[in-house]
């Protein structure tokens, strides 16, 4: 599919343009000027701006479908704002375009971004009541009210899980990543490493991950800042030995301040092939109960087709063992539209899910993304079309209602079938506060280990800045101590001199 856009000159405006292109169409380009190829679509925007107000009118050539949209510029405003305005008011024309053109309703309106109800928090914290917020979401950005009545119930429930939300700006949370998996699934892009044969390698990045504690533990101590939350990611940090796991959580308790009062610790325990009884009696030794057994699908055949090495037996078994051994707060990630299923296999997945009832529940959407081995081969895997993913994903909304989840938090990603969004459910109080911090971008995470990114949030402006530990673990074992030092800096910057 290619789509001719004549009168943009600001390149700028390409990215958003795309952007909303792609929620229509599943590989689509756009040209500017001159092309070899014929386009299928060929769409005219013209832009006009004076001091007051900026309109866009846009028409689609030889269709007669024609759009005209004008919105205020305010006086005092910074050109980042200016610039914003008429992003969205192009972005609001050529949407409308290409709804009455496809026949298409973009539920989410002109909205692209991964966190929604990031805008949401935004405009409570500006001071609007919820009405005014939500008429300017439905106004500005032409989101549904559907998805409003969402960001709402997410928002709220965010709140009651996190009172001081808009507070917590001060403290930090931890993510640690551990690169390695039994066996690397075929949709996977995280950085995850399979474990077999790699024990030198292993312990090297171990002794990398110590020292990162240690140093980013003694700083945390020095200046007096509280962690909020701590998560083991990766790769399954239950991939590693007992023995391993226990040093590392020793290693946690001596160099973060005050473990006991942090709010939440998390560790994946995503494949249920990597738990067993020695493990949980570790995670017990550091009292921590919440843990993640992803089942993605409660079909054999699919698991065989994504790479993963258990089965769905293995998956309840270890369901069980882990409630034997205390684990109290446990969450199970399912995926909609794996390859080859479609609302058959998904309702199995919703009704076995009943037998178990974890604490939350991840819903998310299959995404094509760019470095999986799916993408690779997309031909080879079937996936179900934008219709049935949005049936499957309406069994997830009513199922978990039905069965007393909310929704609590919310992301979209880019390339996710239909357009939808992966949601995290839980028991009210049981949310995972990590999930909710590093959604809403309300404090700095530190990543540490392999593939870890670490997002600063500066306490008083809320600039971000990004800082990724490099995910292979060679790259990691041979320069570890230069990552920490990066990080102690922006800490210091964000941290030590703000407070100046
Ligand atoms: S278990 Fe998770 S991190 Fe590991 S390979 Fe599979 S998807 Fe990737």
């Amino acid at each position: 599919m290619q789509i001719k856009i004549d009168g943009i000159t600001d390149d700028r405006l390409h990215r958003p343009l795309q952007n909303i292109a792609n929620l229509f169409f599943e590989e689509c380009v756009l040209a500017y000027g001159e092309t070899e190829e014929p386009s299928d679509l060929v769409i005219s925007l013209a832009i006009s701006q004076d001091a007051d107000s900026v309109s866009v009118s846009g028409e689609i050539k030889g269709t007669g479908e024609k759009e005209h949209h004008t919105k205020p510029l305010l006086a005092g405003w910074s050109e980042k704002e200016v610039f914003k305005q008429v992003k969205n008011t192009l972005s609001y024309v050529y949407l409308n375009l290409l709804q009455s053109h496809t026949g298409m309703t973009q539920k989410w309106g002109i909205l692209t971004g991964i966190r929604p109800t990031k805008l949401l928090h935004k405009k409570l914290q500006s001071g609007l009541t919820k009405e005014e917020a939500h008429a300017d979401l439905k106004k500005d950005y032409l989101i549904h009210d559907e998805k409003i009545n969402l960001m709402q119930e997410i928002v709220d429930r965010q709140l009651a899980a996190v009172p001081d939300l808009y507070r917590v700006k001060d403290e930090v949370s931890i993510y640690i990543g551990i690169p390695f998996c039994p066996t690397k699934c075929a949709y996977c892009t995280f950085p995850a490493y399979a474990i077999q044969g790699q024990a030198g390698r292993v312990g090297s990045f171990l002794w990398g991950l110590h020292y990162e504690m240690q140093k980013i533990g003694e700083w945390l101590k020095q200046h007096d800042i509280k962690v909020t939350t701590i998560y083991f990611g990766g790769g399954t940090p239950t991939s590693i030995t007992a023995e391993e796991m226990d040093l590392l959580y020793e290693e946690m308790v001596r160099s973060f301040p005050n473990v006991e009062n942090i709010r939440e610790i998390t560790v994946e325990a995503g494949r249920p092939d990597t738990i067993t009884e020695e493990k949980l009696a570790v995670l017990n030794k550091y009292k921590i109960d919440r843990i993640s057994i992803n089942p993605q699908s409660y079909e054999n055949e699919t698991l065989k087709a994504i790479g993963r090495h258990h089965t769905v037996e293995e998956t309840i078994e270890k369901y069980h063992l882990s409630r034997k051994h205390g684990m109290n707060n446990i969450n199970m990630d399912l995926i909609i539209g794996l390859p080859g299923e479609g609302t058959a296999e998904f309702r199995h997945s919703l009704d076995e899910t009943e037998k178990l009832m974890p604490e939350s529940l991840t819903v998310h959407t299959l995404s094509f993304k760019r470095a999986s081995e799916m993408t690779r081969n997309k031909h080879k895997y079937k996936v179900a079309d934008r219709q049935e993913v949005s049936r499957m994903m309406d069994d997830a909304v009513r199922w978990t209602k039905e069965h007393g989840y909310t929704p609590y938090y919310l992301y979209r990603q880019k390339n996710i079938l239909g357009n939808l969004e992966n949601v995290g459910y839980s028991f009210p109080g049981q949310e995972s506060i990590y999930n909710i911090m590093i959604m809403e971008e309300v404090q700095t995470i530190i990543g540490i280990g392999c593939g870890a990114a670490s997002k600063f949030i500066h306490p008083e402006t809320g600039k971000i800045t990004h800082f990724a530990n490099p995910k292979d673990p060679k790259s990691y074992n041979d320069r570890f101590e230069h990552y920490t030092e990066e990080k102690i800096k922006y800490l210091d910057e964000m941290f030590v001199k703000s407070a100046l």
